[in-house]
């Protein structure tokens, strides 16, 4: 371990965080709001307390801390300060405090001069909480953000995004410019809470990211007829209900084939939707996530085939309308092999396993930017919420192993 890693500090800064920013329903760090610049605000004075780290904000909001190395190749980590409302102490926080920890831990260990540039970064509007667009700052930066389809965003007051930005000195229309920061980007490393329950189960306090799950994300509409619910005899509906009710336990055998895959029907409306009549209309909406592109596929293959001959059976129609989608984001198997190792270094057990969630790693992968990520144990496999927590004790052992895979990072870069 560094000479000058302190992971208690780490843990002190979250609760000091946590008193600045919370109230009694949680975090309320939503970003560009006032609470989430007084965040960043008390971020930067800590980054800016180490000599020779130059901090800024790029074109799309998003902080930056630099430590110049002996070479111009830099090793980047990150995390998001901003929380959703009533948010938990550690969400995207602990990735940028164990950051801001590792960067004093490098500095001590040379003497302010490391052999790479270590860069500390604070994405802006990770959770996309208040305008509805997730990985804001980390999206613009790898250009991959939809231009056209953010600029139109309000929030729930009529406030429009660009003109919440540029009360925090952000031109909507240059946020890609922060692109640039990549430029010497050799590898990217974050540190995030699980956020589920699968480390908790297994009773491992760290695991080893293989990327983010793809997204297959679509409304099934099936149509009947509406009729008298009195009146007409069972075997003469066209029960569009019916239909998509078959598949409520079909996506249960889709998701167990996969080897992996989750699938959710998350809501169902019907229309007329009163009681005394047949549904003519239901209108399910569907998700379905792995992080095997191919797998991926075949589970929407199925569930299509499904929702036909469910259709066929019922005699009505079914129509498919794709919502959104993106495809699985898979790291640096160099990184996901030096993650293991770090992890182990700590005597933990390391667990490779996927991301459900999207992150800000996701897009600096996109980018093309070696990317790894680690994860530590969530309590109750819950975070967005105030009860979100981690053992004190799995927190140190994750700022140590971060550390671990930072060193290794480094010396890595040096060799490319
Ligand atoms: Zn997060």
């Amino acid at each position: 371990m560094a000479e000058g890693l302190n992971p208690q500090r780490t843990i002190a800064e979250l609760k000091e965080l946590r008193s600045l920013t919370a109230d009694e329903n949680g975090a309320q760090r939503i970003a560009f709001t006032p609470m989430w610049a007084k965040a960043r605000q008390w971020l930067r004075s800590k980054l800016e307390k180490l000599p020779g780290v130059e901090a800024h904000n790029d074109a799309a909001g998003n902080l930056w801390a630099t430590l110049h190395g002996d070479s111009e190749k830099a090793l980047l980590i990150g995390g998001h300060i901003d929380s959703v409302p009533n948010g938990g102490w550690l969400d995207g926080c602990l990735d940028t405090m164990a950051g801001v920890e590792i960067l004093r831990g490098i500095h001590a260990q040379y003497k302010g001069k490391p052999p790479v540039t270590v860069r500390v970064v604070d994405w802006a509007d990770e959770e996309g909480a208040r305008f509805g667009k997730s990985l804001f700052g980390s999206s613009a930066c790898s250009g991959k953000i939809d231009m056209s389809e953010t600029r139109i965003l309000n929030d729930k007051d009529g406030v429009r995004l660009v003109d919440a930005l540029k009360e925090h000195g952000i031109d909507f229309e240059k946020v890609r410019d922060s692109g640039k920061e990549l430029k010497n980007a050799s590898a990217y490393l974050e540190l995030h809470i699980e956020q589920g329950p699968v480390l908790l189960d297994l009773d491992l306090p760290l695991g080893t990211v293989l990327g983010t799950f793809g997204v297959e994300r679509h409304a099934i509409t099936f149509c009947g007829q509406a009729a008298h619910s009195g009146s007409t005899p069972m075997n003469r509906r066209r029960d569009a209900f019916l239909a998509a009710a078959k598949m409520s336990p079909e996506i249960y055998r889709i998701a167990g084939r996969s080897k992996g895959g989750v699938c959710t029907i998350g809501s169902c409306t019907t229309k007329p939707g009163i009681v005394t009549s047949v549904v003519a209309d239901c209108r399910i909406t569907f998700d379905q996530r792995h992080l095997d592109a191919k797998a991926l596929a075949r589970m929407l293959q199925e569930a299509k085939e499904a929702s036909e001959h469910f259709a066929k059976e019922g005699n009505v129609s079914v129509k498919w309308e794709r919502i959104w989608n993106i495809e699985p984001i898979l790291f640096n198997k160099h990184l996901i092999k030096f993650c293991d190792e770090a992890i182990s270094e700590t005597g933990a057990k390391p667990l490779r396993l996927p991301s459900g969630p999207l992150h800000d790693a996701a897009e600096v992968a996109r980018a093309g930017v070696p990317t790894g990520m680690m994860f530590v144990q969530s309590l109750h496999g819950i975070s967005h919420n105030k009860i979100e927590d981690t053992k004190e004790e799995h927190l140190e052992i994750a700022v140590t192993a971060f550390a671990n895979l930072a060193d290794k990072s480094m010396v890595w870069i040096l060799s490319k």
